[in-house]
């Protein structure tokens, strides 16, 4: 399967992820976003599950993620009024650089601060919740063949050293025959394995498959995958005992997951080229280019592509019924279903993407 296929297949997952998270058992308020991780480890899908009473309070400090320095204030800020230098950890940088993130922070409603003798003081508005349950990593692998399955070994066996994750998936597409490839392959035996049937009729091989099996012919419903090997728990015994490093890290994932969803592909993209279209593929919308007649990948589909061309103005003004024309009433779209996930955060019956 082609990379642009790669591209679509991880939307797919994302949508799957929202409507059934989780596959193996009573489903799990979660937020899932794509293309998460370290310096060190990028992971296709992410999967936040949360605490819906500590998800409703982080909801309270906005609509933004809280970047690693607002991080190190919020957690930090007092209860009661006291020199920032006092309340706050030393940061392991100068102080300077915490006043700016102080000031960032106090400008968007998530701490208070006042001047008393020369000195900038703060205190919190609320304690920043702990709405983290657990976080889960999805390696997605549409096409798994022997070279890619050996490539993932080392990745998963990274993460599964790491723990940064508390469980580790691969998800592949199906290929209809009795054993799944991947249980043959030598996977780590803590990560799980989740076949889909995304592909047209889900059963065909893999090599049969043709490269645009997985867009618009794809078919999303919440029980279009199995789980054919539990992943093991990765969680340490102490989650508390995790090293601060490893705290911050998780958090910053959680919190980029937060803003960010798994629609925001909308911010790279083109939509405002004509020929770029959102299609349904089951329950799932995915980008479809007109004039390439498939899912284009995020990379090609930048205003460097040849085929790109701009909207025409009419469509932005009298006549189109959202203002702005499609690419803008794309973004709104897409924003607007990454809202109605925060809302609901449950996936529900009737859910459409
Ligand atoms: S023509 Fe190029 S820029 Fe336009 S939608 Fe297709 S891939 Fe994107």
């Amino acid at each position: 399967m082609i990379p642009d296929s790669e591209f679509a297949y991880e939307l797919l997952v994302c949508r799957y992820a929202e409507l059934a998270w989780r596959p193996d058992g009573e489903p799990r308020p979660a937020i899932v976003s794509r293309q998460l991780g370290t310096k060190r480890r990028r992971w296709d899908t992410v999967v936040i599950e949360v605490d819906p009473d500590a998800f409703a309070t982080r909801r309270a400090f906005g609509d933004g993620p809280l970047d690693s320095d607002l991080l190190h204030v919020v957690r930090h800020a007092p209860a009661e009024w006291a020199w920032y230098r006092d309340a706050l950890p030393d940061p392991g940088y100068p102080w300077r650089y915490v006043r700016e993130s102080i000031h960032r922070a106090a400008a968007r409603d998530l701490v208070e601060t006042r001047k008393r003798r020369n000195r900038i003081e703060l205190r919190r508005i609320r304690p920043y919740p702990d709405w983290i349950d657990r976080i889960v990593a999805i390696e997605n692998k549409p096409d798994l063949d022997r070279s890619a399955a050996n490539a993932l070994v080392d990745q998963l066996e990274h993460d599964v050293e790491t723990a940064l994750a508390d469980e580790v998936w691969l998800a592949t597409e199906s290929t209809g025959d009795r054993v799944e490839p991947a249980l043959l392959r030598s996977m780590p035996v803590e990560a799980g394995i989740l076949t889909t049937s995304f592909g047209a009729g889900g059963s065909e091989r893999a090599d049969d498959r043709r490269e645009d099996t997985v867009g618009v012919d794809a078919d999303v419903t919440a029980d279009a995958a199995a789980v054919d090997w539990l992943p093991s728990d990765l969680t340490p015994a102490d989650p508390n005992a995790r090293d601060p490093e490893t705290i911050t890290q998780r958090l910053e994932i959680a919190e980029r997951a937060y803003g960010k969803g798994w629609r925001s592909y909308h911010d790279t993209m083109r939509p405002d080229c004509r020929h770029f279209e959102l299609r349904r593929a089951g329950r799932a919308l995915v980008p479809h280019c007109v004039a390439k007649d498939r899912c284009p990948t995020a990379r090609e589909c930048a205003g460097s592509c040849p085929s790109f061309t701009p909207e025409p103005p009419a469509w932005r003004t009298n006549g189109w019924p959202i203002e702005g024309g499609p690419g803008k009433g794309i973004r709104a779209l897409l924003d607007r279903r990454r809202e109605r996930v925060r809302d609901r955060i449950e996936p529900a019956d009737g859910d459409e993407d």
